[in-house]
């Protein structure tokens, strides 16, 4: 097992066993006993949601929070609801899964040169996180990208987008959050944090179902997203002595 596999294992088992946000752990755990009739025969993941993927990726894709009847029954990111049905198509169609399908753990679904991660790791209700629990994930992230160190990011939506730019911010990698807005096609370098950035909306069924997102506007970043990892050398930019400060600290652990 490489280095950042172990690594990855071990935060990811720290954030299954994580119950911080004491609203998200009720409704999680609430909603895998009630569960949905047509699930009536699952057992129901009812935790955190761990990343998924390959521990060398490159690219590291950062979605909003699990589904309550997808990743919360399933227990992995983007599977066995609509939004994995439209995102796990299009990530085959680039290249980047094995198959084109996700619907349990052991489905035989592979990752290459991408990791799912989230900004918050536990079902919301209403898929709405307060700002308080967003906050509270944000380290989960945080040590994703330290591990990960993506030369790529892909965000899938507003929220997801405003959360990594909370990261960047923190870091000292961007003087503010609002330097960059999120749209979709979206496309920032960040020198200071040697990545670059992308924002495509979140492939959530209101999305998809009212044709706000199409198969082909999903196609059409994500292949911008393999060009740029396939030809762009890695960006060589030194973090911002406030960053390089951050880090050092965050590396002591103060
Ligand atoms: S949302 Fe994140 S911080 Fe909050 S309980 Fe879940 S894993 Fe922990």
């Amino acid at each position: 097992m490489s280095r950042q596999a172990k690594l990855l294992q071990v935060l990811n088992e720290e954030i299954v066993a994580c119950r911080k946000c004491p609203r998200l752990v009720e409704y999680r755990e609430r909603v895998a006993r009630e569960k949905r009739f047509a699930y009536r025969d699952w057992t129901y993941w009812g935790k955190p949601v761990p990343g998924f993927g390959d521990p060398c990726a490159q690219l590291l894709i950062v979605g909003l929070a699990p589904g309550a009847h997808g990743s919360n029954r399933t227990g992995r990111n983007f599977t066995g609801d609509r939004s994995g049905v439209f995102l796990y198509q299009a990530l085959y169609d680039a290249g980047f899964a094995n198959q084109p399908n996700a619907v349990s753990r052991d489905d035989g679904l592979r990752l290459t040169n991408l990791y799912i991660a989230a900004a918050v790791r536990c079902a919301p209700p209403d898929n709405k996180p307060l700002p308080s629990e967003i906050l509270n994930c944000r380290g989960y992230l945080e040590r994703d990208i330290d591990i990960l160190q993506p030369r790529a990011v892909l965000a899938l939506g507003k929220i997801a987008w405003d959360v990594f730019m909370g990261v960047l911010k923190h870091r000292g990698a961007i003087p503010a959050r609002v330097a960059h807005r999120f749209a979709h096609g979206a496309e920032v370098d960040i020198p200071e944090a040697r990545l670059r950035l992308f924002g495509v909306y979140h492939p959530s069924q209101q999305n998809t179902q009212t044709g706000l997102l199409t198969p082909a506007m999903y196609a059409k970043v994500l292949g911008r997203v393999r060009r740029f990892l396939e030809q762009e050398p890695r960006l060589k930019v030194e973090f911002t002595e406030k960053g390089k400060k951050m880090l050092t600290r965050r590396r002591r652990g103060r």
